[in-house]
Parts: C-alpha cells; structure tokens; sequence
C-alpha cells in the first residue's frame, strides 16, 4: 500500500487517533497518539518525541528523538471500535539529527537481518507464547494469585472463562491480521497458548509485541488479568515462549537437504554449534528475568541442559518431524519475557556465525536428559544452561560478538539496567527463606 492509499483508508473508515509504538530495551511496548491529521506529516518527517524517561533509551543530552512509523505495520486496533477508532503503526526511531538510533531493539534485528541478507538469507520465525489467565481483584483491580480453573493440556473445559477469553484474543489477533495457527490450554492450571504463523523475523517479533498487547487488553476487557511472568505458581510448569527458526535462500529451506542425516543440512548443525556457542548469551536475553530461572529447571518441560535432539522434548533445540519447506528448530529456553527484537538478533547472529565458520556442536542426544547423571551428561559432553540471572550476565559481560551485534548502547544500558535488578533481588528476604530459617535458627 502507498502512503496516498493509506491514508485515504484511514480517513474513509474514521480513524480518529493513531498509536505510534516502539519498544524498549526491556521488551516493554511504549506509544504516543496523534490525531490522525498528524499522520501525513508523521509519515513524511517522523514525530519528534522526548525519549528520555523510556528505558535504555537517551543518550545524555540527547533526549529529542524521532519517531517513524514503519507503514507495513499499519493496523486497527479493534476494541476501540466502540469509541472513536484508533489505528496503530510501529515506529522505528532515528536521532534528532536523523540517524537510526542505537538504543533501538528493532534496528538490532534489521542490521542482523540485512547481515545475513548478503548471503542471501532471510531468516524465519515462529513462536509459541505462553501465559496465565489469573482472576482480578475488582476492588484493588490487581491480580489474584490462583488459577482460574483446573484444566490441563488439550482440555475440554464446560465453557468456562478461560476459553471464552482466548477464543475472544484469538479473534482480536484474526482481525489484526496476525494468522493463528492453533490455540490450547497448557499444561499448568489456567495457562494457555496461543500459535501463530511463523513468518521474516522482523515480522514475528513485531507480531509478538502486538499479541501480548492483544492478550492482556483482551483479558482486562473480561475483568480479567493475564500474565506472561515465566513461573507465577511453584510446582506448576511456567510459560515459555518456543520459537521455531529457519532460514530460506532463493525461496528454498537452507536446513533441509534430502540426503543429509535425518534430512538435515550441514548448514542446520553448524547454526546450532553456533547458538551453542553462544548460548550463555543467548539466555540472558532470552531469558531476561530472575523468575525466567525459576521455569529453567528439572521436571516441568522447560530445558536445562545444552544439547540437541531429533526427538526427545528435554533437550534445548529439537527438530520437529516435519521437513522440505517446514524444516526447522526449535529453541525452546524463551520465555515471554524477552525482548523478541533482541532474542531473534541473538539467536540469528550467532546462528549465522556457526554456519560462516563451520562450528559442529556435539552430537544429538536421543534419551530423557532430565533423567541422565551427571557422569553420563559428562561423557556426552552436556552442559548446563547458566542457572541465574547473575550467570547469564556475566557471560554477556565477556562476549565481545554479541557486544557487537547489539551495539555498545544497548550492550551497556541492558548490563546496567539487569544489574540493577539483580541487586534488588540479592536484598530482598524471600518467604522461602522465612519459612526455612525462623523456626530452624
Ligand atoms: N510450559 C513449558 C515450558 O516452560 C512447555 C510446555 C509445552 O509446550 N509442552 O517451556
Ligand atoms: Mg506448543
Ligand atoms: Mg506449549
Ligand atoms: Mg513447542
């Protein structure tokens, strides 16, 4: 569509205001509104906007910042139909000066995916969020920490509230022209997912900031709350967000190859000796949180140990069944948390290292990893993933690629920004501690 098209539409239907979105360095969606008669001038010139109070996003004295909006992305955002209409675009943002900001996740993707552009290829992505639906508390309007219902994997439920709510997302999405590929009741009580097509990286991680707005007005909308935190509920499995990865050249799937072993290419295992490379990385990022940790762990289907598998659910990267066009991998440490622009950069730069420079990771495991001692883990030549916050930041202190791919704003802001959280954490006395302790010292 041409920018004189688009804006024809927009006034034909009465679109009133429009939402301009960019996300920050913690993968929290931010917008500004303009009347929609501002927009001819927003998509010529870009809107100014003073970016100092958003996370990780001004330099010093430099607080001005441009906002463009990326006219693909156009959308209605369908719950304000009622009142006047609102349209929404995502904006990337450029200094004052009219250069592409730094501090911008989204440039991050692009500069990595204009990389691997001249090789040819584009890379591909598709997620699988999950979450929790919780009760709200009418008076204080917050959360209430039980589950909803008492549903399981693949359950038919009566018609309770759960379903109602996610066939209710799975529309808003349908009308937002993201195309749900299927949708379920997790494993955990009250936790669902919701599928979407995979499609170009850039794409998917836009999608997934647009689903997670869509989830949580959606719930709110029902009196409800829904949450993306990664382990709400001790002893119940958290929400992870798998993310399936290919890439495609000349309109061919780069991992599948007919005669390879398992139909696999030599270019799919040097990308994951790639990922594994840098997988401590990787995790902070894909795992941004000190609850992310907490799903990180033995016995509720989240990965801990480093390996691969054709088959076995255990393992970090799995190859799903399917081959030919649908050949991937699926990463399945991610959780909801992380800021998709930054993930997807982490995971494709490092992939595309792996295959520039032929790096073999160790061989497929087949069994149940959670079930190996460590002398077998050691003969095979498994590590774990690093188990904290503190961990996977360190790691990300020392590599000096991934400083690169991130750029040293963004690289230097995220550090300060996670070492903060993590002295927060370090002083907080938990009630697992009190529980533990009072009686006992
Ligand atoms: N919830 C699990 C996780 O934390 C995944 C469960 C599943 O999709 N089979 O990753
Ligand atoms: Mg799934
Ligand atoms: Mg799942
Ligand atoms: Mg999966």
């Amino acid at each position: 569509m041409t920018k004189e098209e688009l804006l024809e539409q927009i006034e034909s239907q009465g679109i009133k205001y429009i939402r301009l979105q960019i996300t920050d360095i913690n993968g929290a969606l931010k917008n500004v509104e303009i009347p929609s008669t501002e927009l001819e001038s927003s998509l010529t010139n870009g809107t100014m906007f003073d970016g100092s109070s958003i996370e990780g996003l001004v330099r010093i004295n430099e607080s001005d910042m441009l906002l463009k909006p990326d006219i693909d992305t156009f959308t209605v955002l369908p719950w304000t139909v009622e009142r006047e209409k609102v349209g929404r675009f995502i904006c990337d943002i450029y200094t004052s000066d009219d250069k592409h900001f730094p501090g911008d996740p989204r440039y991050v993707l692009k500069k990595v995916m204009n990389e691997m552009k001249e090789y040819g290829y584009i890379p591909y992505a598709g997620p699988e969020p999950e979450f929790f639906i919780l009760p709200r508390d009418e008076k204080t309007r917050q959360p209430v920490l039980s589950p909803l219902d008492k549903g399981g994997y693949f359950d038919l439920l009566p018609i309770d509230l759960g379903e109602r709510v996610r066939k209710n997302m799975v529309e808003t999405l349908q009308s937002m022209g993201i195309r749900v590929e299927a949708a379920h009741h997790e494993v955990a009580n009250s936790q669902h997912e919701i599928d979407f097509r995979y499609d170009n990286a850039l794409k998917t991680a836009d999608n997934i900031q647009t689903f997670k707005l869509v989830v949580r007005t959606i719930a709110l909308l029902n009196g409800l709350w829904a949450t993306f935190m990664p382990k709400p509920f001790f002893g119940m499995n958290g929400s992870g967000m798998h993310t399936h990865l290919s890439i495609f050249k000349d309109g061919k799937n780069i991992f599948y190859d007919p005669n390879g072993t398992y139909q696999l290419s030599n270019e799919l295992r040097w990308f994951i000796g790639g990922v594994f490379k840098h997988i401590d990385t990787i995790t902070v990022l894909a795992n941004p949180t000190i609850n992310s940790y907490k799903r990180l762990v033995p016995g509720y289907e989240a990965p801990v140990n480093i390996a691969w598998s054709v088959s076995n659910r255990s393992a970090l990267v799995r190859i799903p069944m399917s081959r030919g066009e649908g050949t991937r991998l699926e990463l399945r440490s991610p959780d909801p948390t992380a800021n998709p622009y930054l993930l997807l950069a982490s995971v494709f730069s490092s992939g595309l290292e792996g295959i520039k420079n032929k790096i073999e990771p160790p061989q497929p495991v087949d069994g149940n990893i959670y079930e190996m001692d460590y002398k077998e883990k050691n003969e095979k030549n498994i590590r774990y993933l690093p188990g904290s916050l503190q961990e996977s930041l360190e790691a990300l202190k020392k590599d000096e690629f991934m400083k690169e791919v991130l750029g040293k704003h963004i690289f230097e802001k995220f550090i300060e920004l996670k070492e903060k959280e993590i002295e927060e954490f370090k002083i907080a006395v938990t009630d697992w501690e009190i529980s533990k302790y009072i009686n006992q010292f």
